[in-house]
């Protein structure tokens, strides 16, 4: 191994968020001395700049700060009235949150398979689930790729159900209607929820989140259920939560907004890379790419075949190449959600065993994409 091979493997994170943020330190410690002498720390300016700069990123009309994405998806929820045991499916292959803003809001969280090929929420797999007291499906644009929204607007609309799309990982995946209309990930349901946690793909420092719709009167009702449900201090219309967006979050988000088209496209080129040099090989199932969905990477994430996931893990992380699973473990099968209803989720099953996610982020070097490469392709080929 030449010494050159042993500096890339020192150096390669699953995310870099250090290199990251010291490009654009001063612009960051800039945002953020100017909260500090504001004392604003709570509904500071720089929060409704955000809420602007990100409505019109978007397209959308409204977007509702909030303190993170599992509270954007609990108060998307609690604004469409929706009654204890009412039924919302979601797909079993998510993370957690999905599920347990359902099962908190006492609905029913009814969990369906995801496509093999795009491990997003299978349109068959909904239309088996639905029953009359059906009111919610929660999309997940899992790894960052739009679910099949076209297919589930058009379920959703025929039957009366609302869409809320878990964005979380999808944010600036644009998607493309059969008419040719583009819209943004998170803003062709009912609601759109993403989370700003650091390590997503607009990622502040801490916790954050943001909900968005183009209803104003939906809008409303969640900014007053975000804030005590109240929208005059000490008056509150009905029981809300405390979820806010905090000032240095937004001026960190503001910042970092303008480098959000930069960032993906970092992560598309690897992607493309990435898909060059493993298609074809008889182990590995690149991501599927939806035609009609921009694909954002917030994961690259591979499946093994022939059972071998395990050992390139092993193998990867010998040579300092970290990765990841998500997720290892469908919800369904889970202890906290086992007594909720499930169709047959096989396909989840099986992705459990088989993903792998590779290192996918804006500072990774062509050199290190090269020696992760070469690595998998050392056992896998
Ligand atoms: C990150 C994430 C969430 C939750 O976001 P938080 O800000 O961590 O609460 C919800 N759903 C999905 C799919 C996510 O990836």
């Amino acid at each position: 191994m030449c010494s050159c091979e042993t500096v890339f493997m020192h150096s390669i994170l699953m995310l870099d968020l250090a290199s990251q943020h010291r490009k654009i330190q001063q612009e960051l410690s800039a945002a953020m001395q100017e909260v500090i002498e504001s004392n604003a720390f709570v509904k500071g300016s720089q929060i409704s700049d955000f809420q602007h700069n990100l409505e019109k990123f978007l397209g959308v009309r409204n977007v509702i700060p909030v303190g993170n994405g599992t509270d954007a998806l609990q108060i998307a929820l609690m604004a469409l009235g929706l009654q204890p045991g009412d039924e919302v499916i979601l797909p079993s292959f998510t993370f957690v949150s999905t599920a347990e803003v359902v099962a908190l809001l006492h609905l029913t969280p009814v969990f369906v398979d995801v496509r093999r090929d795009t491990c997003s929420i299978s349109i068959e797999s909904i239309e088996r689930a639905i029953t009359p007291r059906t009111r919610a499906i929660i999309p997940v644009h899992l790894f960052g790729q739009n679910a099949d929204m076209e297919a589930i607007l058009k379920v959703a609309q025929a039957h009366n159900i609302y869409v809320v799309e878990d964005a979380c990982q999808s944010i600036a995946a644009e998607y493309t209607f059969a008419n040719g209309e583009k819209t943004q990930s998170g803003c062709m349901g009912a609601v759109g929820c993403t989370s700003f946690f650091p390590s997503k793909n607009l990622g502040a420092f801490g916790d954050g989140g943001a909900i968005f719709t183009n209803d104003d009167t939906l809008a409303q009702t969640m900014r007053m259920i975000a804030n005590h449900g109240s929208c005059t201090l000490y008056r509150h219309e009905f029981v809300g939560v405390n979820s806010r967006l905090d000032t240095l979050q937004a001026a960190v988000l503001n910042v970092k907004l303008r480098y959000l088209p930069e960032y993906t496209l970092a992560r598309q080129t690897i992607a493309n890379q990435y898909d060059s040099a493993f298609f074809g090989n008889p182990h590995i199932v690149i991501p599927a790419r939806n035609s009609q969905s921009a694909h954002v990477f917030h994961q690259y994430t591979i499946q093994v075949k022939n059972g071998r996931r395990n050992e390139l893990q092993t193998h990867l992380a010998q040579r300092g190449i970290p990765t990841r699973v998500y997720y290892p473990q469908p919800l369904h099968a889970q202890r906290a959600y086992s007594q909720f209803p499930a169709e047959n989720c096989s396909v989840s099953e099986e992705l459990c065993e088989t993903v792998l996610s590779l290192p996918i982020h804006p500072e990774l070097s062509e050199e290190q994409v090269q020696w992760i490469v070469q690595n998998v392709r050392e056992i896998l080929d």
